[in-house]
Protein backbone atom coordinates (compact mmCIF):
# COMPACT_ATOMS: atom_id res chain seq x y z
CA UNK A 1 0.00 0.00 0.00
CA UNK A 2 1.05 3.79 -1.16
CA UNK A 3 1.25 4.82 2.91
CA UNK A 4 4.56 2.15 3.43
CA UNK A 5 5.90 3.60 0.57
CA UNK A 6 7.68 6.76 0.97
CA UNK A 7 9.79 8.36 -1.52
CA UNK A 8 7.09 7.67 -4.09
CA UNK A 9 4.52 10.10 -5.37
CA UNK A 10 0.95 9.19 -4.92
CA UNK A 11 -1.36 10.34 -7.88
CA UNK A 12 -4.67 10.80 -8.20
CA UNK A 13 -6.62 12.14 -11.23
CA UNK A 14 -10.49 14.04 -10.73
CA UNK A 15 -12.83 15.27 -13.00
CA UNK A 16 -15.20 17.79 -12.64
CA UNK A 17 -18.46 17.89 -14.70
CA UNK A 18 -19.28 20.57 -17.04
CA UNK A 19 -19.80 24.20 -16.22
CA UNK A 20 -22.37 26.04 -17.70
CA UNK A 21 -20.72 27.67 -20.21
CA UNK A 22 -18.96 24.64 -20.97
CA UNK A 23 -22.38 22.96 -21.26
CA UNK A 24 -23.86 25.63 -23.71
CA UNK A 25 -20.77 26.56 -26.27
CA UNK A 26 -19.75 22.67 -26.11
CA UNK A 27 -22.74 21.14 -26.48
CA UNK A 28 -22.70 19.76 -29.99
CA UNK A 29 -19.42 17.99 -29.06
CA UNK A 30 -18.43 14.82 -26.67
CA UNK A 31 -16.07 14.64 -23.86
CA UNK A 32 -12.32 14.34 -24.42
CA UNK A 33 -11.70 12.13 -21.91
CA UNK A 34 -13.61 8.85 -20.42
CA UNK A 35 -12.59 7.79 -17.22
CA UNK A 36 -12.58 3.70 -16.11
CA UNK A 37 -12.53 3.97 -12.15
CA UNK A 38 -12.42 0.22 -11.18
CA UNK A 39 -9.42 -0.24 -13.29
CA UNK A 40 -8.26 3.14 -12.29
CA UNK A 41 -7.43 3.99 -16.16
CA UNK A 42 -8.22 7.00 -17.87
CA UNK A 43 -8.89 7.48 -21.59
CA UNK A 44 -7.82 11.06 -23.46
CA UNK A 45 -9.44 10.96 -27.14
CA UNK A 46 -7.04 12.07 -29.74
CA UNK A 47 -10.59 12.20 -31.93
CA UNK A 48 -13.66 10.40 -32.67
CA UNK A 49 -11.85 6.92 -33.17
CA UNK A 50 -8.72 7.00 -31.26
CA UNK A 51 -7.93 7.88 -27.29
CA UNK A 52 -4.84 6.81 -25.24
CA UNK A 53 -4.96 5.36 -21.76
CA UNK A 54 -3.24 6.24 -18.78
CA UNK A 55 -3.14 4.43 -15.18
CA UNK A 56 -3.43 6.90 -11.96
CA UNK A 57 -2.90 5.39 -8.23
CA UNK A 58 -7.02 6.58 -8.07
CA UNK A 59 -9.47 7.95 -10.19
CA UNK A 60 -12.27 9.82 -9.22
CA UNK A 61 -14.83 10.53 -11.42
CA UNK A 62 -17.42 13.94 -11.34
CA UNK A 63 -19.47 11.61 -8.71
CA UNK A 64 -16.66 11.14 -6.22
CA UNK A 65 -17.61 13.22 -3.10
CA UNK A 66 -15.83 15.42 -1.26
CA UNK A 67 -15.23 12.59 1.58
CA UNK A 68 -14.02 10.02 -1.45
CA UNK A 69 -11.69 12.31 -2.02
CA UNK A 70 -10.58 12.65 1.15
CA UNK A 71 -9.73 9.61 1.60
CA UNK A 72 -8.43 8.73 -1.83
CA UNK A 73 -5.88 11.21 -1.53
CA UNK A 74 -5.38 13.02 1.97
CA UNK A 75 -6.06 10.23 4.38
CA UNK A 76 -3.31 8.57 4.33
CA UNK A 77 -0.51 11.31 4.08
CA UNK A 78 -2.53 12.92 7.13
CA UNK A 79 -2.29 9.29 9.18
CA UNK A 80 1.92 9.08 7.95
CA UNK A 81 1.64 12.93 9.69
CA UNK A 82 0.06 11.30 13.31
CA UNK A 83 2.93 9.35 13.15
CA UNK A 84 6.09 11.35 12.60
CA UNK A 85 6.18 11.49 9.07
CA UNK A 86 6.38 14.68 6.82
CA UNK A 87 3.97 15.00 3.99
CA UNK A 88 2.57 16.80 0.98
CA UNK A 89 -0.92 17.17 -0.17
CA UNK A 90 -0.84 19.13 -3.96
CA UNK A 91 -3.48 19.78 -6.09
CA UNK A 92 -2.40 20.51 -9.96
CA UNK A 93 -4.28 21.89 -13.09
CA UNK A 94 -5.72 24.39 -15.03
CA UNK A 95 -7.65 27.60 -13.81
CA UNK A 96 -11.35 26.17 -13.02
CA UNK A 97 -10.78 22.33 -12.81
CA UNK A 98 -11.32 21.89 -9.01
CA UNK A 99 -7.80 22.48 -7.39
CA UNK A 100 -9.44 25.38 -4.87
CA UNK A 101 -12.78 23.07 -4.79
CA UNK A 102 -10.72 19.80 -3.87
CA UNK A 103 -8.79 21.51 -1.03
CA UNK A 104 -10.41 24.64 0.35
CA UNK A 105 -14.20 23.82 1.11
CA UNK A 106 -15.19 25.25 4.66
CA UNK A 107 -18.36 23.14 4.10
CA UNK A 108 -20.21 25.62 6.73
CA UNK A 109 -23.74 25.25 4.66
CA UNK A 110 -23.40 22.21 3.45
CA UNK A 111 -20.73 19.69 5.27
CA UNK A 112 -20.74 17.50 2.90
CA UNK A 113 -19.08 20.00 0.83
CA UNK A 114 -15.68 20.50 3.53
CA UNK A 115 -12.63 20.01 1.14
CA UNK A 116 -9.52 18.23 2.59
CA UNK A 117 -7.96 21.34 4.25
CA UNK A 118 -11.16 21.08 6.73
CA UNK A 119 -11.21 16.94 7.04
CA UNK A 120 -7.09 16.70 7.54
CA UNK A 121 -7.58 19.16 10.52
CA UNK A 122 -10.55 17.27 11.66
CA UNK A 123 -8.22 14.15 11.53
CA UNK A 124 -6.12 15.57 13.11
CA UNK A 125 -7.59 16.98 16.30
CA UNK A 126 -9.13 13.75 16.87
CA UNK A 127 -5.90 11.66 16.79
CA UNK A 128 -3.67 13.85 18.83
CA UNK A 129 -4.05 14.70 22.60
CA UNK A 130 -4.17 18.66 23.51
CA UNK A 131 -2.82 18.35 26.81
CA UNK A 132 0.64 16.78 25.85
CA UNK A 133 0.70 17.28 21.95
CA UNK A 134 0.21 20.84 19.89
CA UNK A 135 -0.95 21.70 16.59
CA UNK A 136 0.04 24.85 14.80
CA UNK A 137 -0.64 26.34 11.57
CA UNK A 138 1.11 28.87 9.34
CA UNK A 139 -0.80 29.63 5.85
CA UNK A 140 1.06 31.68 2.83
CA UNK A 141 1.07 32.50 -0.29
CA UNK A 142 3.66 32.52 -2.77
CA UNK A 143 3.91 34.86 -5.10
CA UNK A 144 6.46 35.83 -7.99
CA UNK A 145 9.40 34.00 -5.74
CA UNK A 146 7.96 36.07 -2.74
CA UNK A 147 6.11 34.40 -0.18
CA UNK A 148 3.44 36.27 2.13
CA UNK A 149 1.92 35.44 5.83
CA UNK A 150 -1.63 35.05 5.04
CA UNK A 151 -2.19 35.64 8.85
CA UNK A 152 -0.09 38.86 9.07
CA UNK A 153 -0.61 40.85 5.89
CA UNK A 154 2.82 43.00 6.96
CA UNK A 155 4.36 40.16 6.68
CA UNK A 156 4.92 40.14 2.87
CA UNK A 157 8.76 38.80 2.13
CA UNK A 158 9.41 35.61 4.65
CA UNK A 159 12.72 33.53 3.81
CA UNK A 160 13.32 30.24 4.03
CA UNK A 161 15.61 28.84 6.60
CA UNK A 162 17.29 25.47 6.21
CA UNK A 163 18.74 23.16 8.84
CA UNK A 164 22.23 22.33 7.58
CA UNK A 165 22.44 19.34 9.73
CA UNK A 166 18.82 17.69 9.41
CA UNK A 167 17.22 19.35 6.51
CA UNK A 168 14.04 20.73 8.31
CA UNK A 169 12.71 23.24 6.81
CA UNK A 170 11.35 26.59 8.43
CA UNK A 171 9.88 30.03 7.84
CA UNK A 172 11.34 31.81 10.78
CA UNK A 173 9.11 35.02 9.66
CA UNK A 174 6.01 32.91 9.63
CA UNK A 175 2.69 33.44 11.83
CA UNK A 176 2.17 30.01 14.01
CA UNK A 177 -1.21 30.38 15.73
CA UNK A 178 -1.93 27.11 18.28
CA UNK A 179 -5.24 25.45 16.94
CA UNK A 180 -6.97 23.96 19.66
CA UNK A 181 -10.62 23.18 18.17
CA UNK A 182 -11.70 23.08 14.40
CA UNK A 183 -13.85 26.40 14.66
CA UNK A 184 -10.92 28.39 15.22
CA UNK A 185 -9.18 26.94 12.14
CA UNK A 186 -12.07 27.38 10.04
CA UNK A 187 -12.06 31.20 11.22
CA UNK A 188 -8.08 31.29 10.63
CA UNK A 189 -8.62 30.06 6.89
CA UNK A 190 -11.59 32.64 6.77
CA UNK A 191 -9.15 35.42 7.78
CA UNK A 192 -6.21 34.10 5.46
CA UNK A 193 -8.52 34.17 2.37
CA UNK A 194 -9.89 37.44 2.93
CA UNK A 195 -5.91 38.86 3.34
CA UNK A 196 -5.02 36.49 0.43
CA UNK A 197 -7.93 38.47 -1.85
CA UNK A 198 -6.61 42.11 -0.17
CA UNK A 199 -3.05 41.43 -1.40
CA UNK A 200 -3.74 40.24 -4.54
CA UNK A 201 -6.46 42.84 -5.21
CA UNK A 202 -3.27 45.43 -3.64
CA UNK A 203 -0.58 43.43 -6.28
CA UNK A 204 -3.38 43.49 -9.37
CA UNK A 205 -3.11 40.06 -9.78
CA UNK A 206 -5.55 36.66 -9.31
CA UNK A 207 -5.47 34.31 -7.04
CA UNK A 208 -5.19 31.66 -9.42
CA UNK A 209 -1.20 32.98 -10.27
CA UNK A 210 0.03 32.52 -6.75
CA UNK A 211 0.47 29.08 -5.10
CA UNK A 212 -1.50 29.41 -1.20
CA UNK A 213 0.34 26.97 0.99
CA UNK A 214 -0.99 25.47 4.33
CA UNK A 215 1.32 23.99 7.02
CA UNK A 216 -0.05 22.20 9.63
CA UNK A 217 2.76 21.31 12.40
CA UNK A 218 1.95 18.28 14.65
CA UNK A 219 4.17 17.80 17.92
CA UNK A 220 3.42 14.74 19.82
CA UNK A 221 4.58 13.74 23.13
CA UNK A 222 4.75 9.89 22.20
CA UNK A 223 6.38 9.25 26.29
CA UNK A 224 3.10 8.92 28.71
CA UNK A 225 1.43 6.93 26.17
CA UNK A 226 3.13 4.94 24.09
CA UNK A 227 5.52 4.04 27.26
CA UNK A 228 2.65 3.70 29.41
CA UNK A 229 1.12 0.88 27.10
CA UNK A 230 4.58 -1.36 27.17
CA UNK A 231 4.05 -1.76 30.91
CA UNK A 232 5.39 -5.18 30.23
CA UNK A 233 9.15 -3.62 30.22
CA UNK A 234 10.49 -4.97 33.33
CA UNK A 235 8.44 -5.57 36.49
CA UNK A 236 9.50 -1.75 37.54
CA UNK A 237 7.09 0.52 35.16
CA UNK A 238 7.13 3.55 36.77
CA UNK A 239 11.10 3.50 37.00
CA UNK A 240 11.02 2.81 33.30
CA UNK A 241 9.02 6.03 32.85
CA UNK A 242 10.83 8.26 35.09
CA UNK A 243 14.18 7.04 33.49
CA UNK A 244 13.18 7.21 30.18
CA UNK A 245 13.03 10.83 28.38
CA UNK A 246 10.28 11.87 26.89
CA UNK A 247 10.00 11.65 23.10
CA UNK A 248 8.71 14.41 21.54
CA UNK A 249 7.48 13.26 18.05
CA UNK A 250 7.12 16.06 15.18
CA UNK A 251 5.71 16.30 11.83
CA UNK A 252 4.07 19.03 9.61
CA UNK A 253 1.60 18.62 6.83
CA UNK A 254 1.41 20.71 4.04
CA UNK A 255 -1.42 21.59 1.63
CA UNK A 256 -0.57 23.55 -1.85
CA UNK A 257 -2.94 24.91 -3.60
CA UNK A 258 -0.92 25.39 -6.61
CA UNK A 259 -1.06 28.33 -9.18
CA UNK A 260 -3.16 27.56 -12.34
CA UNK A 261 -0.63 25.32 -14.86
CA UNK A 262 -2.50 26.26 -17.96
CA UNK A 263 0.49 28.20 -19.95
CA UNK A 264 -0.43 31.78 -19.82
CA UNK A 265 2.10 32.42 -23.11
CA UNK A 266 -0.53 30.64 -25.23
CA UNK A 267 -3.38 33.45 -24.69
CA UNK A 268 -0.39 35.87 -25.11
CA UNK A 269 -0.01 34.13 -28.22
CA UNK A 270 -3.35 34.61 -29.11
CA UNK A 271 -3.80 38.08 -28.36
CA UNK A 272 -0.45 38.92 -30.58
CA UNK A 273 -1.56 37.14 -33.44
CA UNK A 274 -5.11 38.39 -33.35
CA UNK A 275 -6.32 41.45 -35.78
CA UNK A 276 -8.04 43.34 -33.31
CA UNK A 277 -6.09 45.63 -32.76
CA UNK A 278 -7.90 47.22 -29.24
CA UNK A 279 -7.18 43.98 -27.60
CA UNK A 280 -3.14 44.15 -28.42
CA UNK A 281 -3.03 47.49 -27.53
CA UNK A 282 -5.04 46.63 -23.87
CA UNK A 283 -2.66 43.84 -23.62
CA UNK A 284 0.36 45.86 -24.21
CA UNK A 285 -0.71 47.72 -21.24
CA UNK A 286 -0.55 44.77 -19.00
CA UNK A 287 1.89 43.12 -20.47
CA UNK A 288 4.79 43.42 -18.25
CA UNK A 289 2.98 41.98 -15.21
CA UNK A 290 1.39 39.02 -17.12
CA UNK A 291 4.74 37.63 -18.36
CA UNK A 292 6.50 37.66 -15.34
CA UNK A 293 3.91 35.95 -13.57
CA UNK A 294 3.51 33.83 -16.31
CA UNK A 295 7.35 32.84 -15.89
CA UNK A 296 7.31 32.85 -11.95
CA UNK A 297 4.29 30.35 -12.41
CA UNK A 298 6.17 28.09 -15.10
CA UNK A 299 9.56 28.40 -13.01
CA UNK A 300 7.96 27.16 -9.80
CA UNK A 301 5.62 24.35 -11.19
CA UNK A 302 8.39 23.15 -13.78
CA UNK A 303 10.96 22.91 -10.86
CA UNK A 304 8.28 21.04 -8.89
CA UNK A 305 8.08 18.74 -11.81
CA UNK A 306 11.47 18.02 -12.11
CA UNK A 307 11.43 17.06 -8.36
CA UNK A 308 8.78 14.70 -8.21
CA UNK A 309 9.90 12.97 -11.86
CA UNK A 310 13.23 12.37 -10.28
CA UNK A 311 11.18 11.21 -6.90
CA UNK A 312 9.60 8.44 -9.41
CA UNK A 313 13.13 7.45 -10.75
CA UNK A 314 14.10 6.87 -7.37
CA UNK A 315 16.89 9.40 -8.12
CA UNK A 316 19.30 10.49 -5.31
CA UNK A 317 19.29 13.63 -6.56
CA UNK A 318 16.10 15.95 -6.05
CA UNK A 319 17.02 19.37 -7.60
CA UNK A 320 14.93 21.47 -5.01
CA UNK A 321 17.40 24.62 -5.13
CA UNK A 322 15.70 25.65 -8.46
CA UNK A 323 12.36 27.62 -7.26
CA UNK A 324 10.93 28.96 -3.48
CA UNK A 325 8.36 26.33 -3.89
CA UNK A 326 10.75 23.10 -4.44
CA UNK A 327 12.73 24.93 -1.31
CA UNK A 328 9.91 25.10 0.82
CA UNK A 329 8.63 21.57 0.50
CA UNK A 330 12.14 20.27 0.65
CA UNK A 331 11.68 17.95 3.88
CA UNK A 332 8.27 17.42 2.48
CA UNK A 333 9.01 15.49 -0.04
CA UNK A 334 11.03 12.31 -0.82
CA UNK A 335 13.46 10.93 2.33
CA UNK A 336 10.48 9.16 4.90
CA UNK A 337 7.93 11.96 3.35
CA UNK A 338 4.74 11.21 2.21
CA UNK A 339 3.38 12.64 -1.13
CA UNK A 340 0.03 12.97 -2.71
CA UNK A 341 -0.83 15.01 -6.02
CA UNK A 342 -4.36 15.40 -7.11
CA UNK A 343 -4.38 16.69 -11.04
CA UNK A 344 -7.92 18.18 -11.40
CA UNK A 345 -9.19 17.86 -15.14
CA UNK A 346 -12.04 19.47 -17.20
CA UNK A 347 -14.05 17.17 -19.61
CA UNK A 348 -14.56 20.00 -21.89
CA UNK A 349 -12.68 19.28 -25.73
CA UNK A 350 -11.98 22.95 -26.29
CA UNK A 351 -9.50 22.49 -23.45
CA UNK A 352 -7.80 19.10 -24.49
CA UNK A 353 -4.23 20.57 -24.96
CA UNK A 354 -4.18 21.89 -21.26
CA UNK A 355 -6.13 18.80 -19.95
CA UNK A 356 -3.46 16.39 -22.20
CA UNK A 357 -0.36 18.37 -20.38
CA UNK A 358 -1.60 17.94 -16.67
CA UNK A 359 -2.18 14.10 -17.48
CA UNK A 360 1.25 14.25 -18.45
CA UNK A 361 2.54 16.04 -15.41
CA UNK A 362 0.29 13.53 -13.26
CA UNK A 363 2.17 10.76 -15.24
CA UNK A 364 5.66 11.91 -14.49
CA UNK A 365 4.98 11.80 -11.07
CA UNK A 366 4.58 8.18 -11.46
P1 LIG B 1 -9.47 26.01 -9.52
O1 LIG B 1 -9.15 26.23 -8.09
O2 LIG B 1 -8.76 24.82 -10.10
O3 LIG B 1 -9.25 27.25 -10.35
P2 LIG B 1 -12.16 25.84 -8.59
O4 LIG B 1 -11.98 24.89 -7.48
O5 LIG B 1 -12.28 27.27 -8.21
O6 LIG B 1 -11.01 25.67 -9.67
O7 LIG B 1 -13.42 25.36 -9.43
C1 LIG B 1 -14.02 26.15 -10.44
C2 LIG B 1 -15.54 26.07 -10.28
O8 LIG B 1 -15.99 24.74 -10.49
C3 LIG B 1 -16.01 26.46 -8.89
O9 LIG B 1 -17.22 27.14 -8.99
C4 LIG B 1 -16.21 25.13 -8.20
O10 LIG B 1 -17.16 25.20 -7.18
C5 LIG B 1 -16.66 24.23 -9.33
N1 LIG B 1 -16.19 22.83 -9.14
C6 LIG B 1 -14.96 22.39 -9.32
N2 LIG B 1 -14.87 21.06 -9.10
C7 LIG B 1 -16.09 20.66 -8.76
C8 LIG B 1 -16.67 19.41 -8.42
N3 LIG B 1 -15.93 18.29 -8.38
N4 LIG B 1 -17.98 19.37 -8.13
C9 LIG B 1 -18.73 20.49 -8.16
N5 LIG B 1 -18.25 21.69 -8.49
C10 LIG B 1 -16.96 21.80 -8.79
MG1 LIG C 1 -8.34 27.96 -7.21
Amino acid sequence: DYAGVPGRVRVAVRLRTRNAEEMVADADFGDCVELLPELKRLKLRKNNWDAETYEFDEVLTEFASQKRVYQAVAKPVVESVLDGYNGTVMAYGQTGTGKTYTLGPLGEEDPATRGIMVRAMEDILAGVSLDTDSVTVSYLQLYMETIQDLLDPTNDNISIAEDPKTGDVSLPGATLVEIRDQHSFVELLKLGEAHRFAANTKLNTESSRSHAILMVHVKRSVEGRDVAHSGEIGNNSHMVKTLKPPIVRKAKLVVVDLAGSERIDKSVYMVLNSSHIEVRLQFVGSEGHTLEEAKSINLSLSALGKCINSLAEGSAYVPVRDSKLTRLLRDSFGGTARTSLVITIGPSPRHRGETASTILFGQRAM
